[in-house]
């Protein structure tokens, strides 16, 4: 039997917010492969083997996939939202260079899932809908450094912002910083929105000026979406307009 790996997002948490091909693959699996947290949304059936990991073993996980694929197995590596933004969709391709003349013949594809960002959008109404970019703010992968200068000239350039990873306990001043570089460039009733556990059962969403936003408003189940300097409020929504004047 020929094996394959399928690397699949399975959306924000809502059972209705996973595609229909990624539930086809996960049908057709005959191992899950992820994080601990994302495995467990999977049912078990007989046949199928679920491989639990660790946060952090992005690799090892990546090349065990790779691996079983290559002795025949189906395998389904999940990521939360879309396998593309964030997760590790980039890390089974790190695992697949590292390796490539093993894996070379392994078949694989990738299944987009709805991303955070676009499920905590479209609760709030249409915040990216002008030109806008992803910020991981996590510095695990990369200098804080960096992302404080990606952060300021995003600032500066006027794009809407989702930021991932915003706080965790082992970061708890990273968001405090993240907020300091975003006043120093816009203005204080820049509109954030605040989006938790969007689409799951304590889903909670919060919009907030920039000079009410506090460290607190977020953690690592919280996608923060920052307006542009044309977002505003229409009703209950947030938008952004979808052209800028001259
Ligand atoms: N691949 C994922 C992101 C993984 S990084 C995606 O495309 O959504 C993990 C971060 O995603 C979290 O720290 C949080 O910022 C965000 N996130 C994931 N699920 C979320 C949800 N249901 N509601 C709000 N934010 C979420």
């Amino acid at each position: 039997m020929t094996g394959w790996v399928t690397v699949a997002g399975l959306g924000p948490g809502a059972e209705g917010m996973i595609t229909a091909e990624v539930q086809a693959a996960i049908a057709a699996a005959t191992d899950i492969v992820g994080y601990i947290p994302y495995v467990r949304r999977i049912a078990p059936r007989d046949g199928l083997t679920l491989h639990e990991s660790d946060n952090r073993v992005e690799l090892e996980r990546a090349a065990h996939a790779l691996a079983m694929a290559a002795e025949g197995r189906r395998v389904v590596v999940v990521s939360s939202g879309d396998p593309g933004v964030f997760a590790m969709a980039s890390a089974l391709f790190e695992a697949l260079e590292a390796q490539l003349d093993t894996f070379a013949e392994v078949d694989i594809r990738v299944l987009p899932g709805i991303s955070a960002m676009f499920a905590a959008a479209a609760r709030a109404g249409a915040p990216l809908g002008h030109d806008f970019c992803a910020i991981n703010l996590s510095d695990n992968l990369k200098p804080q450094a960096l992302i404080e200068k990606r952060l300021a000239l995003a600032a500066q350039a006027d794009f809407a912002m989702a930021f991932y990873n915003p706080r965790s306990k082992a970061r708890p001043d990273g968001f405090g910083r993240a907020l300091d570089v975003l006043r120093s460039h816009c203005e204080p009733d820049r509109l954030l929105i605040f989006a938790r556990a969007v689409s799951t059962p304590e889903e909670h969403l919060r919009v907030v000026p920039l000079s009410e936003a506090t460290p607190e408003m977020a953690d690592m189940r919280t996608v923060v979406l920052v307006g542009s300097s044309l977002t505003r409020r229409v009703g209950r929504f947030v938008y952004t307009p979808r052209s800028v004047p001259e």
